[in-house]
């Protein structure tokens, strides 16, 4: 089992984004909403992104999504990724509004479909870094 171990590139936290980190360490993907414009953004900034206000608060996203666009990758971008492939990268319309990437959960790749419904699923990397997936709504109806 202690084969060569490749590290795959993560990210890491910087001031503006460290909140957001801990959040996903503690089971939440966390938005950005202005206090005075309303709008919501995903990744961590100083300031709205809308109006420049810098009125930000931290609420928990619904977990709820659909897909926006899709690929399935199933050539590895490096050797870290080559136990992985093939994975599906997603465009996903969070229902809060902002999009993000992200990636599928499993390998249903034949039930990806454009709009189609999905949950968030918080992967743990390591103590450090956990990361924001998705799996496909549709998954609840066959799992008892
Ligand atoms: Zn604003």
């Amino acid at each position: 089992m202690n084969g060569l171990v490749i590290e795959k590139p993560l990210p890491t936290a910087d001031g503006d984004s460290q909140a957001f980190w801990e959040g996903l360490r503690s089971g939440r993907l966390l938005l950005q909403h202005c206090a005075d414009c309303g709008h919501v953004q995903y990744y961590q900034q100083r300031i709205c992104r809308q109006c420049q206000s810098d009125n930000l608060q931290l609420k928990p996203a619904s977990g709820k999504g659909t897909i926006h666009s899709y690929s399935v990758v199933y050539r590895a971008p490096g050797p870290a990724f080559k136990d992985d492939v093939p994975y599906a990268v997603l465009l996903v319309d969070l229902e809060e509004g902002p999009r993000m990437v992200s990636s599928l959960v499993g390998k249903d790749f034949d039930a990806l479909d454009f709009d189609a419904p999905l949950t968030l699923k918080i992967i743990q990397i390591n103590d450090e870094v956990s990361l924001p997936c998705f799996e496909l709504a549709i998954n609840e109806l066959h799992s008892s």
